[in-house]
């Protein structure tokens, strides 16, 4: 089985680095981590690795070069593969362009039995790249993945918590599916993964024929942000002591909402 998994390097904090002017992240002055819903996704893709012997993990990310240090901390928790999606050309790509040059990477490099996605991210928050990725792919895309019930070479049987139900779904491969975030717990680096991590190769992805320029960084993002600010709060708020039924009802009311349950 070969197993992708799309893991994003994101800033520490949203607050100090925002431009008010542009409405862009200044990612240069924040810190970065790896997107903590993404090793949820990378410790989904271990257990099926381990479950199917024969099987391989690559990782993808697309960032500027520091992203390295993401891929290298997949390696430290088991990942086979690390691709560095990074060029100038793919900058000021929206969720449209991030997820075709994804698609259009994963694509180039092998042809991937499963691909896993995290839930969302912590700085976008969009939870869009991963069905538009399978979009990309034509491929089938399951999102909120709560349990793996059976995986093997043909198919994927799973269950999806879609808020209102859970329910179990039977998926061919190749698929995309987004994991939730409490499916499994992520395992910690051991310290042999680590050292070796260190010495692996990591794999550049850089613009070139295989993608369409229109498609890719601020030309292929149809996205405009008119303007990003903090919302000032004005109005005072009212603490109601209330059953939770009673708040049921003014929720709905104040929504203009018919709840035949009220
Ligand atoms: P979500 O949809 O919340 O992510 C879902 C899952 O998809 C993740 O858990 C992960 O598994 C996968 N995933 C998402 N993004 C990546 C990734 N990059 N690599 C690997 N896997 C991923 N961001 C920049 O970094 N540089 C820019 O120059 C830039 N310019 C932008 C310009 C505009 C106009 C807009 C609107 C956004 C820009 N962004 C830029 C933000 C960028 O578009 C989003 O961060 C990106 O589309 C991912 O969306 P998301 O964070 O909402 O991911």
């Amino acid at each position: 089985m070969k197993i992708a998994v799309c893991v994003k390097q994101v800033p520490n904090s949203q607050d100090k680095g925002m431009d008010f002017q542009t409405g862009n992240l200044d990612r240069k002055i924040l810190g970065v981590t790896t997107n903590p819903y993404d090793l949820v996704a990378v410790e989904t893709a271990l257990r099926v690795k381990e479950h199917l012997t024969d099987s391989r993990l690559d990782v993808f990310t697309m960032g500027p070069t520091r992203a390295e240090k993401t891929i290298r901390e997949c390696y430290a928790l088991g990942a086979d593969g690390g691709y560095l999606i990074s060029d100038k050309a793919f900058s000021g790509s929206d969720v449209l362009a991030t997820a075709y040059t994804i698609a259009k990477s994963i694509e180039g490099v092998d042809d991937y039995d499963l691909i896993i996605c995290g839930k969302q991210t912590t700085d976008g928050d969009t939870g869009q790249v991963g069905a538009s990725i399978s979009v990309r792919l034509d491929i089938p895309y399951i999102g909120n993945v709560v349990e793996i019930v059976k995986v093997n070479q043909d198919y994927v049987i799973v269950k999806q918590d879609l808020g209102t139900k859970v329910q179990t779904v039977k998926c061919p491969l190749p698929c995309l599916m987004a994991v939730e975030k409490d499916i499994y717990v992520p395992r910690l680096a051991s310290l042999k993964l680590k050292i070796q991590a260190k010495k692996k190769e990591v794999f550049p992805l850089r613009f070139n024929d295989n993608y369409d320029q229109n498609s890719i960084g601020a030309k292929g993002s149809p996205t405009k942000v008119r303007k990003v600010y903090t919302k000032k709060v004005t109005e005072k708020s009212n603490v109601l002591n209330v059953s939770v039924k009673d708040a049921k009802k003014i929720i709905y009311d104040g929504l203009g909402i018919k709840n035949d349950e009220k």
